[in-house]
């Protein structure tokens, strides 16, 4: 506990600074503690370090501490940051508009160090939790790997970010061959290791700090490829179909091969008219189906005669 509170980081805003000194004294015991004089120091630290908790002044020069609340607060990126109001205006009024502009919590000064040391616990420990909580709700169960969830949030934003920038974009789509053979023949218990080693072994692959892969349901994954043309992409679902094959793990009753191997179809948003995410998932799947039809246990991506549509 004492080893994860530690680590976790709070920022203190106050245009005093020798309050930020007295808050800081108190705190950096037990936390890595950042200082801002100005709200628009605060918002670029946040930018830039994401903290798990905010110590906002209310009465600063140029950006109040509502103002700064009210743009962490409409943030997507910010909003779930904890700001606790440490002020000196203890009318009930002020203390309802922090409130009601989505601070947790309201200190006021002059501050008592073992208050602030235990609300700021209190705060932490919370923060970590849902932290916690957020990160496994992204997580697919069995295989450790993000999940459609994650998946289809992520879509639409690298979509979106790719259209802005102009990037090409490719998913891969991919299925284990036979993998229903599989569990009749091994039993459900070493289907389910299988689809995590396989999982594990893909995720090792997989390593560029954008790219994603997710499991998108069954024995089906997908991996999203930021800024990657299909030649690239077909390089990189070459390299899992390789990863896999090369496991060798058994599996007697496949028509494709003696071991356990997957089929991935790749596509790219520059294929798609309306670079629509169900476009891409369509090509990609088209793509799939192809690879699966064409004996398994290899790639195949969309091409511009591929669908009727476009012959
Ligand atoms: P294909 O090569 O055409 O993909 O054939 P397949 O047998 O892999 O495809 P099918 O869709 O017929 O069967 C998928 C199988 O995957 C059936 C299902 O029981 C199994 N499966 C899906 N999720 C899990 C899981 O979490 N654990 C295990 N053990 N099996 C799973
Ligand atoms: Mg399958
Ligand atoms: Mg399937």
């Amino acid at each position: 506990m004492f080893a994860k509170t530690k680590r976790a980081t709070i920022l203190l805003v106050d245009d005093v600074p020798a309050n930020l000194s007295v808050l800081s004294s108190i705190l950096r015991e037990d936390y890595r503690v950042q200082l801002a004089t100005s709200g628009a120091k605060a918002l670029a630290l946040v930018a830039a370090s994401s903290p798990d908790l905010i110590l906002l002044d209310v009465m600063m020069p140029e950006m109040d501490g509502y103002e700064v609340c009210k743009r962490l607060k409409a943030n997507p990126d910010t909003c779930d940051i904890p700001v606790l109001f440490v002020t000196a205006r203890n009318q009930t009024e002020d203390e309802e508009l922090g409130l009601t502009l989505g601070a947790m919590d309201y200190i006021h000064k002059p501050i008592s160090p073992p208050i602030i040391k235990a609300r700021v616990r209190n705060h932490i420990a919370l923060k970590l939790q849902t932290d916690a909580l957020k990160r496994l709700s992204f997580m697919d169960g069995l295989t450790q790997v993000a999940n459609r969830r994650r998946f289809d949030d992520t879509l639409g934003n690298e979509l979106r970010r790719a259209v802005r920038q102009q990037h090409e974009l490719s998913l891969l789509m991919l299925d284990v061959d036979y993998f229903k053979l599989f569990n009749d023949h091994y039993g459900h218990g070493l289907g389910d290791q299988c689809l995590m080693r396989v999982a594990q072994a893909m995720q090792a692959e997989v390593n560029r700090p954008m790219d994603l892969l997710a499991r998108y349901g069954g024995e089906e994954f997908v991996v999203l490829l930021p800024e990657t043309d299909l030649e690239d992409a077909r390089k990189v679902a070459e390299s899992l179909r390789e990863t896999v094959a090369a496991m060798q793990i058994p599996h007697a009753h496949s028509p494709a091969a003696a071991h356990i191997t997957i089929s991935i179809g790749a596509a790219c948003n520059t294929q798609s008219e309306t670079n629509l995410e169900a476009e891409l998932l369509k090509l990609a799947d088209q793509a799939l189906y192809l690879a699966k039809q064409s004996g398994r246990n290899q790639v195949k991506s969309w091409h511009k005669n591929f669908t009727p549509r476009n012959v």
